[in-house]
């Protein structure tokens, strides 16, 4: 009987453990189960040759497996070799059955449990060479997502998983074939072991949307290296970069004001260092404590600090809260009797579906400046008061569309299912064809697409 107890708490533990609650559902392509994976570490060791022009990774996941069947990676650029439990294998790029995005599928069964496996793959997006003069050759590479369109999290540049898991990371990123020496920011604690050659351990709470690499020559930025006092008492390393004093200047004058702000409505600052990349270009976007931004969206990235790269989503179907609650700060924390809008899915996309639905913006303020109108009505302070409370509560979690929900019922004391059926879920919407149509106009100042080549200046 013990011994039975002692199993049942076993098990019971390594689900407890588990972000696989909100995997999507496995499924079935060509005769063979593809299965949802839990990640439990990665070692990433990143080579640029920059005698050669070239950069490649050698990555080794720990996986729990959690059926039989065909375990779920992603690598945007095709693997070279893959090895599984120490034996070769391949992979067969597969599309998910609602279509809504692609993955990689390994070609071997496995059975319930842990797992290893190791991937060789190119390094091509993000990655600049230059190779002019032999022996001083140098790189530029940046791994930056964007999360409105899909497969641009982690997995455009090394194999990772969908965003629903967290899991340890470590990089060991090493130039070669080159006398220039190099610098490095990333969100993680840096160990420095030459001037070419760094290792970096995230927190164990990141996943695939979490992650900020930057690798420049060392000759390219002006940056700064200061602390914020936090209101909890800790001094926070900041560090600051971009072309010029007078913009580094800029940034920190208005970091700190938006810091103070943000530290006030929700709480101390979430993370253990911030790090600002201040482009020249329009918009921006944000990374667990770092974001590469302009001076005019820097407040939005902040905030999103909190709801976004704190408290992250789990998947496509959240993603639309972080931009509705920032949106809502860009333009004063408003209140609205009701909506502008009758009904639209920003939550209700298919399991698989990974990226932000880009009406989150506009549709997704005007849905928070009315649920502070509720909130206000019924004898809350409103909104900020609530989402305090959120932040909280969910700090360092992953969340669903569902949780804030019940959150917030559970705060307000009242029910909000009808509000989220109409204008979140798009209960009403006349034409479902309506739903994945029009998409374009609601293009965000603060996270604008960006065409191939500014993309490429940032890096
Ligand atoms: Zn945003």
């Amino acid at each position: 009987m013990k011994l039975l107890f002692f199993l049942i708490c076993t098990s019971l533990s390594v689900f407890a453990d588990t972000d696989l609650t909100h995997a999507p559902p496995s499924f079935s392509a060509d005769g063979k189960k593809a299965v949802f994976v839990d990640f439990k570490r990665a070692e990433y060791k990143i080579t640029y040759d920059a005698e050669n022009g070239y950069a490649k990774s050698v990555s080794t996941i720990e996986f729990y497996m959690p059926e039989a069947g065909y375990p779920i990676f992603d690598s945007v650029t095709k693997p070279t070799q893959i090895t599984l439990n120490k034996k070769l294998t391949s992979e067969k790029l597969i599309s998910t059955p609602d279509k809504a995005s692609v993955v990689r599928r390994i070609e071997t069964p496995l059975e319930r449990g842990l797992h290893t496996m190791m991937i060789w793959t190119p390094l091509e997006n993000g990655t600049r060479f230059n190779l002019r003069r032999k022996k001083w050759g140098h790189v530029s590479s940046g791994f930056f997502i964007r999360d409105l369109t899909d497969r641009k999290f982690l997995e455009q540049y090394v194999p990772s998983n969908y965003e629903y898991d967290t899991y340890q990371m470590e990089f060991d990123v090493k130039v070669i074939g080159t006398k220039r020496w190099h610098s490095f920011f990333a969100n993680g604690e840096i160990t420095k072991i030459n001037e070419n050659h760094y290792r970096v351990t995230m927190p164990q709470w990141y996943r695939s949307s979490s992650v900020y690499l930057h690798l420049v020559p060392i000759n390219r930025f002006v940056r700064w290296y200061l602390d914020y006092p936090s209101i909890d008492g800790r001094k926070i390393p900041v560090t600051i970069y971009s072309n010029y004093n007078f913009y580094n200047r800029y940034v920190k004058t208005k970091a700190w004001a938006t810091l103070k702000e943000l530290e006030a409505d929700y709480g101390p600052y979430p993370h253990d260092q911030l790090i600002i990349y201040g482009t020249g270009l329009r918009g921006g976007m944000e990374h667990a404590g770092a974001t590469e931004t302009s001076i005019i969206s820097l407040g939005h990235e902040l905030q999103h600090m909190y709801f976004a790269k704190n408290i992250h989503p789990v998947n496509g179907n959240s993603g639309w809260l972080d931009e509705a609650i920032a949106s809502w700060r860009d333009k004063g924390h408003q209140t609205y009797q009701k909506p502008f809008y009758e009904s639209v899915n920003l939550a209700n996309h298919g399991a698989y579906t990974r990226k932000t639905d880009k009406r989150s913006y506009e549709y997704g303020r005007s849905f928070m400046a009315y649920l502070d109108h509720l909130l206000k009505e019924s004898g809350k302070p409103g909104l900020k008061d609530f989402l305090r409370h959120y932040f909280q509560k969910r700090q360092r979690t992953g969340v669903t569309t569902e949780d804030f929900k019940s959150d917030l019922e559970d705060y307000a004391n009242m029910s909000f299912g009808e509000d989220f059926h109409q204008y979140i879920y798009g209960g009403k919407e006349e034409n479902s064809h309506l739903k994945h149509n029009h998409q374009k106009s609601f293009e965000n100042p603060h996270h604008p697409q960006l065409t191939d080549e500014e993309f490429e200046s940032l890096i």
